[in-house]
């Protein structure tokens, strides 16, 4: 079976470690490759090289260097098929949700292509006679980012090019339960051209995010994935002197006002719950309905969670399946506990069997309703296609539920009223505010935005911030001894 290699350097690298980790398709079960399990050594190689490219790349010119930046946005829109179909292997989300992450992908690249103008600074002329007063930006040295499973395309290029762009170097880690999909993307960019060493590629676990915190050629490293192994990758590489943002977990809530456009809300909400399988990190994943909203949502949620189709993603279903069976197993425990906590069960996705894919990690849409504020249902985030709904009076009582929880990674309202979505703007302590929309994804050309235990760090991901991110300031102050100044 074949086993994936390290792109270092522009080569493709055996790994120095010879354990690997079987890469399944969790729609089949089925083991396809082999991925290194990674060590130092190979996390080490890889920042050799991109620390010898690094003064080469900086001294391009930042207009030349975005022309490697168009030719990726054409080589991801020209492969985008091939691209989905292999991360639909991988990660069972569905096809469309595949080509969902390339379009969000190609956006971030078309951002970092303005970098000629974000790296723009700032001028103050005679700060004191004959002297001036600049800053200028410039690059950090060598980045890394180390990304989750559940956007294999998309999360890497959140960061990894605005960093090229600024003129920095580059690893990037994927997820060794996805890591086919960087490959294939990795293999293409081999047309890119780029000089050797500016764009390296190392597979692994545990040990290479650690030999990457430890590095001491690594400078700034962005990390996406969940909220424990977030507070390690930020507290372990900023002990290491390193410069980090690390995006935690989630678990978004959504209120549902009494003059919302229900039936608007139900399909948005529903779409956002189980699309990905609830393995977004934007996932609605609580409703809280306010007074009367309460008896026009649930009934209609049900039926439209029962409408959705679980199977392949490749065959057309609206929702595939979780990422491994340990997944499976956790989520069904989870929707237990909801049960033990006294929620009532109003739909019940456990136990899901798709025909002609008996091995595969299934669960079809589950609601459960009577959520207790502060229970473990409540504050623990599920990552699966479980929607949870609990009910408030008023919507101070609604803003107060959602600001008890420990994430805050997007908060959500419908309704038809300003003032109560200006309220929920100015009070909902979320980086992310949907009015009247179910997954509050920004846009490249804003900072993905978590606070609390969503994120640590100060820039997010993204836009200006990672362009930020990626450079630091040198301010001068200036002063030439000519006829004119000394007049003064
Ligand atoms: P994860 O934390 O298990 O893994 C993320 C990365 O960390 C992977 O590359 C993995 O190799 C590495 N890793 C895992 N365990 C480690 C450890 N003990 N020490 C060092 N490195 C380790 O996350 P996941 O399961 O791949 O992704 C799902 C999580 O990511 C969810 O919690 C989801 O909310 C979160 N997520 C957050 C955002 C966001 O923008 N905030 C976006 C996508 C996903």
């Amino acid at each position: 079976m074949e086993t994936l290699k390290n792109y270092i350097d522009g080569n493709w690298i055996e790994s120095k470690k010879a354990a690997t980790i079987g890469v399944e398709n969790p729609a089949t079960g089925q083991i396809m490759y082999q991925v290194p399990a990674g060590c130092k050594e190979d996390v080490a190689l890889a920042a050799e090289k991109a620390k010898q490219a690094f003064p080469a790349w900086r001294n391009t010119p930042a207009t030349q260097r975005i022309q490697y930046l168009f030719k990726m946005k054409q080589l991801l829109e020209a492969h985008a098929d091939e691209i989905s179909t292999i991360c639909t292997h991988e990660s069972g989300k569905t096809f469309a949700e595949s080509k969902a992450e390339i379009v969000r992908a190609i956006e971030n690249i078309e951002v970092a292509c303005g970098i000629p103008v974000l790296m723009q600074s700032e001028f103050s002329e005679d700060i004191a006679v004959g002297i001036d007063e600049y800053m200028i930006r410039q690059p950090l040295g060598l980045g890394a980012c180390i990304s989750p499973f559940n956007f294999p395309v998309m999360i890497p290029f959140w960061f990894m090019p605005y960093a090229l762009a600024c003129g920095n170097t580059y690893i990037v880690k994927p997820s060794e339960k996805v890591p086919g999909t960087m490959a294939k993307i990795f293999e293409l960019f081999e047309a890119l051209n780029l000089p050797k060493g500016v764009l390296n590629m190392v597979h692994g676990g545990r040990e290479t995010v650690d030999a990457i915190l430890e590095h001491p050629y690594i400078d700034a490293i962005s990390f996406v994935g969940s909220t424990a192994v977030a507070k390690h990758v930020y507290q372990h590489g900023t002990a290491y002197g390193k410069r980090v943002q690390a995006q935690g977990g989630a678990k978004n809530p959504i209120v549902i006002m009494p003059d919302a456009d229900m039936d608007t809300a139900v399909k948005i909400v529903a779409d956002s719950a189980f699309g990905c399988a609830g393995q977004r990190c934007l996932a609605a994943s609580i409703v809280i309905t306010v007074g009367s909203a309460k008896d026009a949502f649930v009934s209609k949620i049900v039926e439209a969670a029962k409408l959705k189709t679980t199977g392949n993603g490749l065959k057309g279903a609206d929702m595939g399946p979780v990422i491994t069976a340990e997944s499976k197993i956790r989520v069904e425990s989870l929707i237990q506990k909801g049960i033990d906590e006294s929620c009532s069960l109003l739909l019940d996705g456990r136990n899901a069997q798709i025909e002609g894919h008996e091995k595969g990690h299934f669960i079809k849409p589950t609601i459960l309703s009577d959520i207790k504020p502060g229970s473990e249902t409540y504050s623990t985030e599920i990552f699966g296609p479980v929607l949870s709904i609990t009910h408030a009076e008023s919507l101070d009582e609604a803003i107060g539920i959602v600001n008890q929880g420990r994430y805050g990674n997007a908060a959500c309202i419908f309704t038809q009223s300003g003032s109560s979505a200006r309220k929920f703007r100015h009070d909902a302590i979320a980086g992310n505010i949907g009015v009247n929309i179910g997954i509050a994804a920004p846009m490249a050309f804003f900072p993905f935005s978590g606070w609390k235990e969503s994120f640590f760090g100060d820039l997010h991901g993204q836009s200006r911030h990672a362009v930020e991110f990626y450079t630091q300031t040198k301010v001068v102050i200036e002063r030439w001894h000519d006829e004119w100044s000394r007049k003064f």
